[in-house]
Order: structure tokens, then sequence, then C-alpha cells
């Protein structure tokens, strides 16, 4: 019985003990602990987990470990049973799935061959563009989300992680001065087509400047992946494989036009292309010819690049004349709860509530009579602004407050020398996805909007929050806190 339970033990394994497979991902057996043990294994979720790895490559690896100590009732000699054991565990630690990447480069052919070329083909991609384009094409097994056939599936992310550190460490001050002093020398080297470019599309040139800055550090950025190679691993083998099949049939589109050749069509790891980093049907929508080449060319064309970006704001409604946005000082007796783009009021009304730029600078006259809106992305942890619908327009480029604001600042700076945001964040880095998902449904039940039940503090969330902070006699800072976390449940 020793010599069973050592057998045992090498697989079940005290907390601590070299885990058997490099992943760690083996279910144990009852009574195990995960990690350092601080929590009980749950065996309905190991199973879960299990079932869910759905492939039948997968199985043979537990029931292995569940049958082991039957096996040893079988009567065979114990040391061949220990030399079985130890084989077994050697086998274990190479990958446990029986498809190779060589079995799934022959599907991806005959996907490409048999799926994807009649899709293509009725979207009016010729034979012959088609071929070349994937002439040489690789999948490319480093790229992230990638759920290939036959293999297991990524694990899925876990939301007692925490999923948004403070925002200080999105505003690199090094980053946006060194972004800041390149922009400016790059604003006089092409001070002429930046005027062309703003007279065609009313959008300001240190707006474009800043953008181009941050997604591609002017075109300097070294662009690394071929882009169909990109777009057809993720469309064959990716986690969101149908936004990836669109973009792949944009990208042949584009290539059967004959504005860019195949060599120059390069792109990040997600599909994002060129200077201006479009996806290819951004590209299709937006990208302009602005050196009259006759070709649309945000790879290598500074003005087709610069023009493209100030497309792309214009179409998606860029208020030409209007600011951004000013950094704000909000005085106490004015909550927080009130931000929000649906919640628009003339910035003369935010001013009349004693709301001033931090500058120390009247808001422009132009823009008292227009709208604004307020905006905390920390609550009362961090820097407040009132913000114009341009701020939003820039949130089309990149769908997040903090990009909206760096590219905010960074063109401030651009265009008059500005400095960081006077207000300091905050440490609100501390709270959990769940935490938050926590007192969301809890906002929930009790009758408020909090937008999507997903964990993230939105301005929805955030709002609601300061309201029933306010209604529960707390002073309003509409941001998550461990401490209103007991309270809100
Ligand atoms: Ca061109």
């Amino acid at each position: 019985m020793r010599l069973k339970s050592r057998i045992r033990s090498w697989f079940s394994g005290p907390a601590g003990a070299a885990p058997l497979c490099p992943a760690g991902h083996l279910p144990r057996r009852g009574g195990d602990q995960v990690g350092a043990g601080a929590q009980p294994h749950n065996t309905a979720a190991a199973h879960a987990s299990l079932s869910a790895a759905g492939s039948p490559r997968h199985t043979p690896i537990s029931p292995l470990v569940g049958e082991m100590p039957g096996r040893a009732e079988g009567g065979k000699p114990r040391a061949l049973l220990i030399l079985a054991a130890i084989a077994s565990l050697l086998a274990l630690n190479l990958p446990a799935y029986a498809a190779t990447k060589a079995d799934v480069e022959a599907q991806f052919r005959q996907w490409l061959a048999n799926d994807l070329w009649p899709e293509a083909r009725q979207a009016g991609i010729s034979a012959s563009a088609f071929k070349a384009a994937f002439a040489d094409v690789k999948l490319n097994w480093d790229l992230p989300d990638l759920a290939p056939p036959g293999f297991p599936k990524a694990k899925e992310r876990k939301q007692s992680q925490a999923e948004f550190s403070s925002p200080g460490s999105y505003f690199s001050e090094k980053r946006l001065q060194g972004l800041a002093a390149t922009g400016r020398s790059l604003a006089s080297a092409h001070a002429s087509t930046l005027k062309r470019v703003e007279r065609s599309y009313g959008v300001p040139g240190p707006i474009i400047l800043a953008i181009w800055g941050r997604e591609s550090g002017f075109g300097r950025a070294k662009i690394p992946h071929p882009i169909v190679d990109v777009l057809a691993t993720k469309a064959f083998m990716s986690t969101r494989p149908e936004l990836f099949r669109r973009e792949l049939i944009a990208a042949l589109t584009i290539l059967e036009s004959g504005d860019v050749k195949e060599a120059d069509m390069r792109g990040s790891w997600a599909g994002a292309m060129g200077q201006p980093q479009f996806l290819p049907s951004s590209f299709l929508k937006y990208a302009v010819d602005f050196d009259g080449d006759g070709r649309r060319d945000i790879w290598n064309s500074v003005p087709d690049s610069l023009a493209s970006i100030a497309n792309y704001l214009a179409e998606k409604g860029w208020q030409s004349g209007r600011d951004w946005g000013f950094e704000v000082s909000i005085p106490g007796d004015v909550s927080c709860a009130q931000e929000g783009p649906d919640l628009a009021r003339p910035i003369a009304d935010w001013a009349g509530m004693g709301i001033t730029r931090v500058s120390g600078k009247a808001f422009p006259s132009a823009e008292r009579s227009a709208s604004g809106m307020m905006l905390v992305p920390a609550g009362t942890h961090g820097p407040g602004f009132v913000v114009t619908p341009n701020f939003y327009v820039i949130k089309e480029y990149n769908n997040s407050d903090l990009y909206a604001l760096f590219i905010g600042n960074l063109a401030d700076r651009i265009a008059a020398g500005g400095g960081a945001f006077r207000g300091a964040w905050g440490d609100v880095g501390k709270m959990l996805r769940s935490d938050v998902l926590g007192m969301q449904k809890a906002l929930v039940a009790t009758g408020y909007d909090v937008g999507k039940v997903d964990g993230l503090p939105g301005y929805k969330t955030r709002r609601s929050l300061g309201d029933w902070q306010a209604k529960n006699g707390l002073r309003p800072t509409c941001f998550p806190d461990p401490s209103l976390k007991a309270k809100l449940r």
C-alpha cells in the first residue's frame, strides 16, 4: 500500500509539489488544493473544465489519473506499474493533444480553398488576386487568442483579476513629452500638408498628429506582421473568427483594388494596418489618396496617412471649430453624478455651477453656448473634465476614455506646449472586476442603470454609484472602492 500511495501522491501531490503538467491544469483528485491551498478545489468545476475542453484528444489524461490506483489492484508486478507510472508522467510533459501543427496547416489549406474562396469570389475577388494573396501565407502561431482546431481551448480570463490599473500609468509623462516634442517638429515639417488637410476635413492638425503619434510613432514604428497572415490565421482559428473573416475579405478587396502591394501591407497582431492603424474595413471606408498618385497608401505616404485620419474623424462627426475638451475643477457641492455623453448642457451652464478651467482661463466664448459634458473617469479620485462632442469622436478611433484623453492632452501639448493634467490620478486600481460586478448587480437590484453589467466602471456605473451614495448620506465619489463594497451588496 505504501507504493500505491506513493504513486497516488505523484499524481495528486502535496500542495507546493511540482505540477504534473506544465500548465498545471490537470484536474486532481478529491481533497487536493489549488495553488498555495487557499481555496478548496471544486470537483464540479474540475469536471466542468474537463468537459469544456471538449476534444476527445483531451480526455485520456484525466482518466489516467483516475485509473492508476485501480490498475494497481490488477496484480501486475508493482515495479512495472511504477515504471509505467513514470513513463506516463514523462508522456504528460508532451503536448496533451494529438493534433499537430502540420494537421492544422493542412486543414487551413483546405479551408482556404473550400470555405474562404467561394465567399471571396462572391465578394468580387478574382482568382488570380486570391491565389497571389495566399501564395506565401503562413499561420502565425504566436498571435494571442488563438483557438486551433483539435487543440485545448485557452482558459477564459478569470473575473477575479484586477482589470483596471490606476489611470496614472497610462499617462506616462516621459512618453507624452517625447511624442509632443516629435509632434511639434513634424507639425512644422509637414505644415503645408497639415494646412491643406485641415482645410479639407475641418480637423485640427494637432489632433491628427496626436493620433498619428500614438498609433504608430508618427509612422516610425516598425509594423510587425504581413496583414494577410494575421487575418487569415485569426479568421481560421481565433476566438473571434467572424470578425476577422470579414476583415480578411476586406483586405483581399484592398489588394484587388491595387492600392497596395501585398508585401507592403503590414499591420499589428490585431489586424490594424499602416500608420493610422486602420482595420481593412475602415481602410475601405475612410482611407484617402491625398498626395494624388492615385493610390491610398497609409503605409508609406504621410499625406495619405494624415488625410485618412482626418477623414475618419470628419466622417464620424468631428465638429469643426470646436475643442476636444478642458480639464476643470469641480466645486465640492457639484455632484460628480452628472457626467456622461447623454447629459450634455451648454458649457455656460457648467460654468454657472462654478466649474472652472484649471488653467485659470475662461472657456472660449464660442464654446460657452455650445454643448459640453462632464467627464470624471476616476470619479472624485482623479482629474475632472468638461468635454465636447469631439471627445466622443476621438473615442470612435479607440473606444476608451483614457485613450481620448491621451490624444486630447497630447494635441494640446503639440499645439500650445501644454503639460500634464493638473489633477492627480488617485490609486483606484485596487478593485477586482468581480467586486465591481457585485456592486453593479446590487445597484441594478435597487433600480439603478449601470449600463452593461460587466464589472467595468463606465460612466453609467459611476454616476449611479454617486447617486446611490448621495441617497445614502455619503459624499458622492462616483467610483467603486473597497469601503463601498461592504455597504453595497
Ligand atoms: Ca496616394
